[in-house]
């Protein structure tokens, strides 16, 4: 399958040993549409077809003919690609582009402004640190208006104004602080107000959530093996059970921060409680990828709406793998009904070839004093901005047919994997997803009579994916966080033979897991 080099391994050969423990140690060549090729012993291309489709990058296909003609054009003809700190009209293009799509989507005229970043980690990450420039901002608005309150309180005081008992009562200042006067209630509300305002940022998500592996991104992803041993490096998130309005309001509830504001009303002065922007961000995946092609559901994605608007808390709206069409709309959660504060995408914004991604906020949270403060090197390139204007234009041609295709051909997948699952009850526990992001999950095979397959249960995905490769040339892996379950994210070209071929797989991989055939799925 592949030509073993005498050369030492150090680009992860750890990894590479493990991927060749299971046949899938395969060195492609060539690609195109929903295939990829590597060479047989002959030097004859061998194809494999793909529905890890580049962990959702390539709703378009390898190399689609015509991004990669743009492509050769824009190299032909000597664009500058680097060229930071000018004008960048491509970028405003590709950001105006997104705006028309958004505000169709989501129903709304607000803008959202565009900050370019180069992966999908990066586009979360920063969202994040935008939620957290615009809290910091917030907080100081807020001190700053405590002040002016308790200088036109403590004026009023002087000029004869009474102080409403009810304001000793919530400062928590005793009867005999009281005698001490206005001084001492102003000294226990300015303490008190200075800790609730210092308390540290509070990132909520959901169990199950990816959103990239960076150090703080990390920190959103529920995953423990990737997430604990880098605990101490950022802030930890507060993870949300999804589906559980109920454990949204807890949190939501017991993580709340409040200042006490002064009011002078008709020669009164008294304290009214008000939230302290405590709440960073709820950062969500409308269809949780790595977390198993998980659908939120339109109750819970709304309630989260609901109580994050009533916390002042920002959504952030992580779309890296569910956007860009694979749901059958442009944004997964416009479907739900749910408009967010922020977006990131990525993926197959690149259609392929570029690494890019963008994080995009509404405007009416929009700080420009982000541009100040966040930049990258290779962000906001000129080579990716124009091949992620020729993916807009792709998905959005015709009226969106596109999108359209989508729901048919991820209609059709999912009708076939419904199929398989109905006639392997045993072995398949449950079929899902939306559009062409849809995910197989295996019943547990640790009680399985065969030994081989016991011992592969706990990473049961990659061993199927090992069987797939080997016996049938077809390229799958499981989710990242669930490993039980296979994704299928192909790019909207599927044909029916393509589905048909997936099928033949599943079958007789369900088959050899129902026989308890050991031998035959781990080809030992
Ligand atoms: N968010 C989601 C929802 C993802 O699926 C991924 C990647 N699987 C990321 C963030 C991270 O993207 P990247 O790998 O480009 O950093």
């Amino acid at each position: 399958m592949n030509t073993v080099s005498a050369d030492p391994q150090l680009a992860e050969p750890y990894l590479l040993g493990w991927l060749a423990s299971l046949g899938l140690d395969v060195d492609y060549v060539r690609a195109e549409g929903n295939t990829l090729y590597y060479l047989g012993a002959s030097g004859e291309e061998i194809p494999v077809l793909d529905f890890a489709g580049g962990y959702g990058s390539l709703i378009l296909g390898h190399n689609h003919p015509r991004i990669t003609a743009y492509a050769q054009q824009l190299l032909a003809s000597q664009t500058p690609v680097h060229a930071q700190f000018s004008r960048h009209p491509y970028a405003n293009d590709v950001a105006l582009a997104l705006n028309r799509i958004l505000q169709r989507e989501l129903g709304t005229e607000e803008n959202y402004s565009a900050i370019f970043a180069n992966t999908g980690a990066e586009a979360v990450e920063a969202a994040v640190k935008h939620a957290e420039l615009d809290r910091g901002l917030r907080l100081a608005e807020l001190r700053t208006r405590l002040e002016e309150n308790l200088a036109a309180a403590r004026a009023a005081v002087a000029a004869g104004a009474g102080v409403a008992p009810e304001a000793y009562r919530l400062a928590g200042v005793d009867a005999r602080d009281q005698a001490a006067g206005f001084e001492a209630l102003a000294a226990a509300v300015t303490s008190r107000n200075a800790e609730q305002t210092a308390r540290p940022p509070v990132l909520l998500t959901l169990e199950g959530g990816f959103h990239g592996k960076l150090v703080g991104s990390v920190q959103l992803t529920h995953n423990e093996g990737y997430r604990t041993p880098f605990a101490a490096l950022a802030t930890p998130a507060r993870f949300i059970p999804a589906n559980s309005p109920q454990a949204l309001k807890n949190v939501l509830e017991s993580e709340r921060a409040t200042v006490l504001d002064w009011v002078v009303d008709n020669g009164t002065v008294s304290l009214v409680e008000q939230n302290s922007p405590v709440f960073c961000a709820f950062v969500l995946e409308p269809i949780q990828g790595e977390g198993g092609i998980r659908v939120l559901s339109e109750e819970f994605a709304q309630e989260i709406q609901r109580a994050c608007a009533e916390a002042d808390c920002p959504v952030i709206v992580d779309e890296v793998q569910s956007g860009m069409g694979r749901s059958g709309d442009f944004l997964a959660s416009s479907a739900l009904g749910l408009v967010g504060d922020y977006y990131a995408l990525a993926k197959s914004l690149g259609g392929g070839i570029a690494k890019t991604s963008v994080m995009l906020t509404r405007q009416s949270r929009y700080r420009s004093e982000f541009e100040l403060v966040h930049s990258s090197t290779f962000a906001k390139d000129a080579f990716s901005c124009f091949i992620s204007q020729k993916v807009l234009e792709i998905l959005e041609a015709d009226d969106g047919a596109a999108y359209r295709t989508v729901r048919e051909r991820g209609a059709k997948l999912l009708g076939m994997l419904e199929a398989v699952r109905a006639d392997f009850p045993d072995v398949v526990k449950d079929v899902r997803g939306r559009g062409l992001m849809l995910g197989l999950e295996f019943h547990d095979q640790s009680g399985s009579g065969s030994a081989a397959i016991r011992d592969s249960a706990p990473l049961l995905g990659y061993t199927v994916a090992g069987h797939l490769m080997r016996e049938h040339r077809i390229r799958t892996f499981p989710t990242a966080s669930a490993v039980n379950t296979l994704r299928f994210e192909p790019s909207l070209y599927l044909t029916d033979a393509e589905i048909d071929r997936l099928e033949l797989g599943l079958r007789d991989t369900a088959r050899l897991l129902r026989t308890h055939d050991g031998a035959g799925l781990t080809g030992t």
